[in-house]
């Protein structure tokens, strides 16, 4: 059942250091129509070098071909799926680029006078409204420039106002199906991090939520769904443990596609949640590139949201900076504008019934794998899933087949790699999230490639252990790779 490859240019490419021969140009002037100038003089000799030691000297379709055969090389969202789990990794419409590029956009600048600034200036408060209206929070800040910049920011909001009563605490709980950041972002606030033991649901333990929620607590930090894809269905209960003592509840809410349009975290009792913009809504996520992750908060944390914050006046906008008790900038300006104009154009072209499409499609496609992997994988918590699925590689285990070597035979069959060993209280995590951007007929050659890795893991499992076998580059040693990387090419 293996299917076709898709195939590459299989050419290897040197640096295009390598491909450089002294006096070649890529281009070619017309002469001059104006007097010469000597740069020396014009810009002072010390300004002035007769070249760059060893730049490349190539013609401009090496340039083109050298780049354009590099691009090739990259797995992308425009060839194909990428089953990351707990980082929504979804093909975004091409017209929200666009519109991030339109020039009275792209060419503001933030030193522009409010009264030139009006309309950017309302981008910003309809994406407020918008994202206060489908978190169910009341007020929010845009600055935070990514998801981890978010949850820092929610949780000095949460330490402000303790600090405020008197009393910032001492601790965080954090369950232990938690993205690494959060236990990350409570010790950056200066608190302690106390782990909350998941029942075998793959729920927080309410028992042992109780046990540990004490005066000094001052907050949960939560993921709901959880990283197993999970609903966390005690929710409110949860929710009403924590503040019963004084306590705040942070969500999580990296990956919100499986709640938008259908369940509100203001709703359940939420405090502060932050957003990632660059996940659920509409700007390419990964290589590093900007994001954006709001921080939505519930009344009575909003006088400690960041300045400036955004306030309407009878016939316009002004950034309000006297506000006294804010925990004060997190970023220049005010948050990366551009991801903010794609999300915007993302919510307004889907609507309301759109957004919660789009969940609902998510969650289908994340259950449609769960129903039709389940015969092959072991699955450790077997109920209905949200927008991911978190399958265990026990059985595979067994042929001593981990979840690595699985996700690397993966690469040949053109998928990228689903999410490997996360989250950790699952033993040898597959982590599969499909996002509502796939069609049945790519799922379906998703679940051909994993059942054949399944069969092969049984009958040649050689194949598996030592794969990936048609990519350029074989198994490397990936330790060393990253401990002593080799960037430099050599034939
Ligand atoms: C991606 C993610 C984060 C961190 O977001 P960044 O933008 O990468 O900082 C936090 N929590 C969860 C659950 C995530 O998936």
């Amino acid at each position: 059942m293996i299917r076709k490859v898709r195939s590459h240019l299989s050419q290897n490419e040197g640096l295009i250091f390598e491909q450089s021969s002294p006096g070649k140009i890529g281009y070619q002037l017309p002469p001059l129509d104006v007097p010469a100038v000597d740069p020396a003089e014009a810009l002072g000799a010390a300004q002035v070098r007769d070249g760059i030691e060893g730049f490349p000297e190539v013609s401009e379709v090496e340039v083109i071909r050298h780049f354009t055969r590099l691009s090739t090389w990259n797995y992308a969202i425009d060839l194909g799926m990428y089953p990351l789990g707990s980082c929504t990794m979804k093909y975004n419409p091409r017209i929200n680029e666009a519109v991030a590029r339109l020039e009275g956009l792209a060419w503001s600048h933030p030193y522009q006078p409010e009264s030139l600034s009006q309309g950017a200036m309302e981008v910003v408060a309809h994406l407020e409204d918008a994202l206060c209206e489908i978190t169910g929070l009341d007020a929010i800040t845009l600055q935070p420039a990514a998801g981890a910049h978010g949850e820092l920011t929610g949780i000095l909001l949460v330490r402000a106002l303790l600090e405020s009563q008197g009393n910032p605490r001492k601790r965080i709980l954090v369950p232990d199906s938690a993205h690494g950041t959060n236990p990350a972002t409570a010790g950056i606030a200066g608190y302690g991090v106390q782990n909350v033991r998941s029942n075998d649901q793959g729920m927080i333990d309410l028992e042992e939520l109780s046990r540990l929620m004490d005066d000094d607590v001052a907050a949960l930090m939560v993921t709901n769904p959880n990283t197993l894809g999970v609903f966390e269905e005690n929710i409110i209960r949860a929710t009403e443990i924590i503040h019963a003592k004084g306590g705040m509840v942070y969500m999580d809410g990296a990956n919100l596609n499986a709640l938008v349009g259908i369940a509100r975290p203001g709703d359940f009792g939420i405090d502060v949640m932050h957003i990632n913009l660059h996940k659920t809504f509409s700007t390419p996520h990964g290589g590093g590139g900007p994001g954006g992750g709001p921080v939505a908060v519930k009344k009575h944390l909003e006088p400690f949201l960041p300045v400036p914050r955004l306030k309407r006046l009878s016939d316009s906008l002004t950034w309000d900076y006297d506000v006294p008790q804010s925990i004060g900038k997190v970023r220049a300006f005010y948050g990366n504008f551009g991801v903010l104009v794609r999300a915007l154009a993302y919510i307004l072209a889907h609507g309301g019934p759109g957004l919660r499409n789009a969940t609902v499609d998510a969650v289908l496609n994340a259950n449609y794998i769960r129903h039709k992997l389940a015969p092959y994988f072991d699955l450790p918590y077997k109920r209905p899933n949200m927008h991911e699925v978190v399958f265990s590689d026990d059985r595979q285990a067994a042929k001593g087949v981990r979840t690595g070597d699985m996700a690397k035979r993966l690469i040949d069959y053109g998928f990228h790699p689903y999410t490997v060993s996360f989250p950790l209280i699952v033993h040898g995590a597959l982590m599969i999230e499909p996002t509502e951007t796939e069609s049945k007929q790519e799922l379906d050659l998703f679940i051909d490639a994993m059942i054949s890795i399944a069969k092969e893991v049984e009958e040649e499992t050689e194949k598996v252990t030592s794969a990936p076998h048609l990519t350029r580059t074989t198994r490397v040693d990936e330790v060393t790779a990253a401990r002593k990387p080799i960037v430099r090419w050599k034939p």
